[in-house]
Order: C-alpha cells, then sequence, then structure tokens
C-alpha cells in the first residue's frame, strides 16, 4: 500500500523518542504519498475551474471533471447519478436535506452522527436498534406505519466501528417506496462503497477521512431530486443564466417585483457547486479513492488488529467497550470504551505525552449514542460506579501497526 506522511518521531516527558501513534484516524486520516504527489504534481498548473479559456484553465477544468469521474467509479455509480463536490459529509448532507422534496420526510436512527441527525427537517428518529436484524425490523415497522421519502443511515458508527446492515435497509425501503442514502463517512476509508452493490440512492462521504486533506468531500446518487432543488449555494457557476430585466427564459425571478433579477439556474452538479470549487481537494480526493480501489483497503489486516484491541480491552478490569450491537458485530477500526477512575481528559493527555499516542476523548458528535452506550458500559463494569462524562476511543486505518496496538493497552494497564 502507498505510505501515508507520518509525523515521525515524537518526544515523550521521559525524553525517550517514539513514532507517533496515530490512534484517532477516524476523525481524520493521515495523508497518503500518492495523493500528496498528486497535489503537488498540479500545483505548477493553478488556475481557474469553468473559468478561463487559457492552457492552465483547461487543464484545471480537466482535471477536476476527471476528478468526478474518478469518484462516480470508486462509488460504482450508475446511469442517472450525479456526483457533486461538497467541503466534508456535513455539507454533502446539509445539500441533500435541501434537495428532498419538500412533502417527504425522512427516518433515521438515534445512533447517528450528528451530521445525519440534525440537517433533516421533517424527521422521524427511530430508537437505535440492538442488532443489524432489529434495525431493518424497526424499519420496517417504521414504513409500514408512515409513507417517508427518505431513510437516512450510517454505514458505519463513528462510535461504535459497528457496520450497518445498509443493503437490507435499502430493500426494505425500496419496498416501501423510500430512497435510502447512506452516511458513508467511517465505512469509505475502511470497505468498498458501492451504490449498485449497497442498493443505495446517496452516498456522503469526506475526503479527510480518506487519506487526503481536508476541504472536499462528496455526495453521490440520483440527479433528479438535485436537479429540481434550488441550488444549495447561490452565485456564479450555479447559475446559467442571469438579468437584470426579471424575465429569463426558463428562469425564475428574484428579489423583488419592480427591481427582480432574471436567474435560470444550472443543471448537473455545478447547480449545486456555486463558487470557484476547490480543485485541488477534489484531485486529492479523487486520488485517494484511486490508491484505494487499486490497492485495497486491507480489511483484513484491519479486523486482525480490532480483535487484537478488543481482546487486550477484555482483559482491563476498568476498562468496557461501547457497543450498540452484540459482540460479534462486523466492525471497522473504532473502539470506544468507558474507563474508570481516571478522567478520560488526563488519560489522553498522558496517553500522548507520556506514551506518543493520540486518541480521542468526549461524545463523538452522536451525543445520543454515545452518552447511552456509556451508561450502559459503566454499568457493566460497576453499577454503582458513577458515569464518565467522556468516552475514550481508538481508531485506526492504513498505517496502523499490531504495535501501536499494544502499546495502548500497556498504557491503559499502567495507570
Ligand atoms: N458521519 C460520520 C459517521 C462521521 O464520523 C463524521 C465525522 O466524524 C461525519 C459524518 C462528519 O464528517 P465531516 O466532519 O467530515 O463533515
Amino acid at each position: 500500500m502507498s505510505t501515508i506522511l507520518s509525523p515521525g518521531d515524537v518526544k515523550l516527558r521521559d525524553g525517550r523518542s517514539v513514532d507517533f501513534a496515530n490512534l484517532d484516524v477516524a476523525a481524520t486520516a493521515p495523508c497518503l504519498r500518492v495523493v500528496a504527489d498528486t497535489v503537488a504534481e498540479l500545483l505548477p498548473f493553478y488556475g481557474s475551474v469553468h473559468r478561463g479559456a487559457g492552457a492552465l484553465s483547461e487543464r484545471c477544468t480537466r482535471e477536476y471533471e476527471q476528478a468526478r469521474e474518478t469518484v462516480a467509479d470508486f462509488l460504482g455509480g450508475r446511469d442517472g447519478d450525479t456526483v457533486i463536490f461538497t467541503r466534508n459529509t456535513t455539507d454533502a448532507l446539509n445539500l441533500l436535506a435541501r434537495a428532498v422534496p419538500p412533502d417527504s420526510t425522512v427516518v433515521t436512527f438515534d445512533a447517528e452522527h450528528h451530521a445525519n441527525l440534525l440537517p433533516w427537517r421533517r424527521t422521524v428518529h427511530l430508537e437505535a436498534p440492538r442488532s443489524p436484524q432489529e434495525a431493518v425490523a424497526a424499519l420496517e415497522r417504521a414504513l409500514r406505519r408512515q409513507r417517508h421519502g427518505l431513510v437516512s443511515v450510517t454505514a458505519a458508527s463513528n462510535v461504535t466501528g459497528e457496520v450497518w446492515p445498509v443493503a437490507a435497509l435499502a430493500e426494505v425501503a425500496h419496498r416501501h417506496g423510500a430512497r435510502i442514502a447512506v452516511d458513508a463517512a467511517q465505512l469509505a476509508p475502511h470497505a468498498p462503497v458501492d451504490l449498485t452493490a449497497l442498493g443505495a440512492d446517496y452516498v456522503a462521504f469526506s475526503g479527510h477521512k480518506l487519506y487526503a486533506p481536508f476541504g472536499a468531500g462528496v455526495l453521490a446518487g440520483r440527479a433528479d431530486w438535485l436537479d429540481a432543488a434550488e441550488p444549495y449555494l447561490a452565485g456564479g457557476g450555479a447559475s446559467a443564466n442571469v438579468d437584470g430585466s426579471c424575465a429569463v427564459d426558463g428562469g425564475v425571478s428574484i428579489g423583488g417585483p419592480d427591481r427582480g433579477i432574471g436567474v435560470r439556474w444550472a443543471t448537473g452538479p455545478a447547480r449545486h457547486e456555486a463558487g470557484t470549487p476547490n480543485l485541488l481537494g477534489a484531485v486529492a480526493l479523487a486520488a485517494a479513492c484511486r490508491a484505494l480501489a487499486a490497492e485495497g483497503h486491507r480489511e483484513q489486516a484491519e479486523r486482525a488488529l480490532v480483535a487484537r484491541l478488543r481482546a487486550g480491552l477484555a482483559e482491563l478490569p476498568h476498562v468496557e467497550e461501547l457497543r450498540l450491537f452484540g459482540p460479534d458485530a462486523e466492525r471497522v477500526g473504532i473502539v470506544s470504551f468507558a474507563v474508570l477512575g481516571e478522567d478520560p481528559g488526563e488519560l489522553a493527555t498522558r496517553l500522548g505525552r507520556d506514551h506518543g499516542i493520540g486518541v480521542r476523548t468526549g461524545l463523538f458528535c452522536a451525543h445520543p449514542l454515545t452518552r447511552r452506550l456509556l451508561a450502559e458500559a459503566t454499568a457493566r463494569l460497576d453499577r454503582s460506579a458513577p458515569v464518565p462524562a467522556q468516552a475514550v476511543r481508538a481508531s485506526f486505518g492504513l498505517g496502523t501497526t499490531e504495535a501501536h496496538i499494544d502499546r495502548l493497552l500497556d498504557a491503559l494497564r499502567r495507570r
């Protein structure tokens, strides 16, 4: 696999140097060298996208549109699908929320990241299920009871790493005339995300979690709702024709009746990509997609690392993992846990300062789920113990080694 750019060794409090164990990859993944090289190659050709006729502009426009095609291939895009570059997953799901037809309600589970919990306007929240099968049954019941336009679910939880049964949920949604959107922010870095194989109508993910730098994400899927929706941002690029006289053929009038402006919005991805686009972000994201498609996600090795960490945690009497589904559920490289007897913030500082390990503590932008699982995990450890305010999350990917996992376990043992 292409190498990961690494910060190299870090100095510990006792003066030793160790390679930094980045166990916070689910928040933001390190950059692949091939991605950095691709961006560096393009830098001398910096020019405007879709806005000029010179050689630089032509090249940049071509690279931007090729990036879109790469992403469409990476996602198994179908006829009638579109790929829109956004800032990140949050932006992508907010865009989709604006494009859902106004009379449609949206179903989510309250296990979602806030990015898939908060953007929807007319929502029904189903209680987080205790197994993938229960998720499918709960959706079936909800859609039998009431007609909904869209179901939006995570493909893999950013709290537990558990993989959700997207294909089965898609089958239920479609049988009841609903569409399904998939928050693939955490699955895409770990396993293929294929619109056709999943039967998903929409998928959203972020470049910075997929071994590319910050600033670019994707919303991909059925074009019709997006083509019919008001532009996500109004401005240049999203408008095909603007006329100060109020009337534009095939367009709408915005502003007051006296001095209104006529506008015909663009169709296709441009409709929702107003303003100068993030060329380097899109090209970097596409380079990461190419690398993962060519070299695979290292799923086998990652499963072994997850098993190693979970087995080690299970031996620690003061630590209990957070899980929604059963212990044997399929997972990506994310494991969160409750720790008794040490403040999570202080623990994170100690891990960084004394062991060269980066983890995340908190409620992980999934407050309802994390609070619930934290309370359950604490009760399994000690019914009388107060629930810690925060959980600890270790997450990993392509650069993670067994030695990093063992270092974390060793550090947790030494409290
Ligand atoms: N969905 C999930 C499952 C996530 O884990 C995250 C980020 O952690 C997001 C959505 C939001 O991603 P971003 O911050 O890149 O918009």
